[in-house]
């Protein structure tokens, strides 16, 4: 079986329907990380969309903040108005969505999805020391992971970490990654709605199992659109720059 894998999808629903139509009949079967809502301007419309695809699913630390199971005061100033103003326009039935969205680890299929850290859902993985916890602890040999919006990830073998960097050409366009036997992997398949890597386009995977074959993909979007409503919204003038910017 095939399965798409969302994360960070951060409410911009012009950024993951533009994803799913580059790979419509690609896949069969939906993984999501979470942080479907805050940051963007479409809460009700993406998590409409989430929900309609049925996916495999745990939170992500924003879904739970805007849900008020946690609150505001990890989250910098620019992130509180954000999550703030992304309370005010959750329709009751987003709300009920968001509020009960398990916590990872959950294994299905051969594959572990978390959305931080492989034992805290917060911390991010940036690099080798941060990545073992989840590569050797997991109970499965693939996980993914989400919360930093790189699209990337790491591998284990043989008392050995490797890191994975990938740059899909212009367009809609991927790069794969062939899994190995006797491997561990721990893979971030970047974000849908803000993307931090440098590539502004639409970050997310599918991974074919039976093929041992993951593919990184990058879809450009009309970040000018998202951008409009954002400032119609009024949300704040950083977070409208760095979609445009991927940083
Ligand atoms: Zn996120």
């Amino acid at each position: 079986m095939r399965f798409l894998i969302l994360s960070d999808i951060h409410a911009n629903v012009t950024a993951l329907d533009a994803s799913l139509a580059a790979v419509q009949g690609r896949w069969e079967r939906v993984f999501c990380l979470g942080d479907l809502v805050d940051y963007g301007p479409d809460p009700n419309e993406v998590t409409e969309r989430v929900k309609a695809l049925d996916p495999v699913i745990i939170r992500g630390n924003h879904d739970k903040a805007v849900a008020g199971i946690t609150g505001l005061e990890d989250f910098n100033p620019v992130a509180q108005i954000a999550a703030q103003w992304t309370r005010q326009q959750l329709r009751p039935e987003t709300l009920a969505y968001i509020s009960q969205l398990p916590v990872g680890p959950t294994s299905a299929e051969n594959v572990t999805l978390i959305h931080g850290s492989f034992h805290d859902e917060d911390e991010y993985v940036f690099v080798p020391g941060q990545a073992m916890g989840g590569l050797l602890d997991s109970p499965t040999e693939i996980t993914f992971f989400g919360h930093t919006h790189y699209q990337g990830g790491f591998s284990y073998r043989a008392g050995h970490i490797g890191v994975i960097q990938l740059k899909p050409e212009p367009g809609p366009n991927f790069a794969a990654l062939r899994l190995e036997p006797g491997t561990r992997y721990l893979l971030n398949p970047g974000s849908i709605g803000q993307p931090r890597d440098g590539d502004p386009r639409a970050a997310f995977a599918i991974a074919d199992l039976d093929h041992s074959v993951v593919e990184f993909w990058r879809v450009p979007y009309d970040i000018a659109a998202v951008q409009g409503r954002m400032r119609d919204a009024g949300l704040p003038f950083p977070l409208v720059e760095r979609i445009g910017a991927g940083r």
